[in-house]
């Protein structure tokens, strides 16, 4: 992956540009099984992530992953918040300054176990982790290329919906969280597909 502080700050702006357009649909998502704030929760902290766009693209990339988890702690906040941040701290602490495709798909692995290791879920218990777990298979298992990652990230979040909620919000509705798709699941089926898409064109 070239060291390019105009891809750094493309894809901040993509993905403050993606969560932003699907903010209420987060929200909506989030009331039918939460507490309806995943995508004012996101915006927030995208937003603050974007406004730090330039400063943010001109450090390395294992720098540029760790301030934008920092920002992302602190300004996502709820569960989704520490999670996505420690998402990104832990790509920036896995990643050489000058990434491989190879070295991104390993860094991905590190950061979504250091997501389960945070949270304390694993994969079918309806969190965002059912989206990143498949597509880093996805990615380990083959060369997909973005349409492909796109369209597994969002197979996947669809197929939250018939799960059982056991972490977050969710799983104080028990059976009530069936029928459902997990807000956390969509908005990392967002990022995935959006980051996907740039990188590829990189
Ligand atoms: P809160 O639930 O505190 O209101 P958000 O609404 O912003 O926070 O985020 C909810 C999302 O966070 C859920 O849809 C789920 O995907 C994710 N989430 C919650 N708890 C966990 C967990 N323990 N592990 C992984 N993801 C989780
Ligand atoms: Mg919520």
């Amino acid at each position: 992956m070239q060291d390019s502080a105009a891809l750094r700050s493309a894809l901040v702006h993509a993905v403050a540009a993606v969560i932003d357009s699907h903010a209420e649909e987060l929200t909506s998502l989030d009331q039918a099984i939460g507490d309806g704030d995943h995508g004012i929760n996101m915006k927030r902290g995208f937003e603050a992530v974007a406004a730090d766009a330039a400063s943010l693209s001109a450090k390395s990339w294992p720098e540029f992953l760790k301030s934008v988890g920092t920002t992302l702690v602190m300004k996502v906040g709820g569960a989704s918040g520490p999670l996505y941040g420690t998402l990104f701290m832990a790509l920036g602490k896995e990643l050489p300054e000058n990434p491989t495709r190879a070295d991104l798909v390993k860094a991905f692995r590190a950061a979504i176990r250091a997501v389960q290791t945070r949270g304390k879920a694993e994969r079918g218990h309806k969190t965002m982790l059912d989206v990143l777990i498949p597509v880093a298979e996805a990615l380990e298992s083959g060369n997909p290329d973005a349409v492909e990652i796109a369209r597994t990230a969002h197979d996947a979040a669809e197929a939250t919906k018939p799960i059982k909620a056991v972490r977050g919000r969710a799983s104080f509705l028990g059976d009530r969280s069936i029928g459902h798709m997990d807000p956390g699941a969509r908005s990392s089926a967002l990022l995935i597909e959006t980051v996907g898409s740039l990188l590829e064109k990189a």
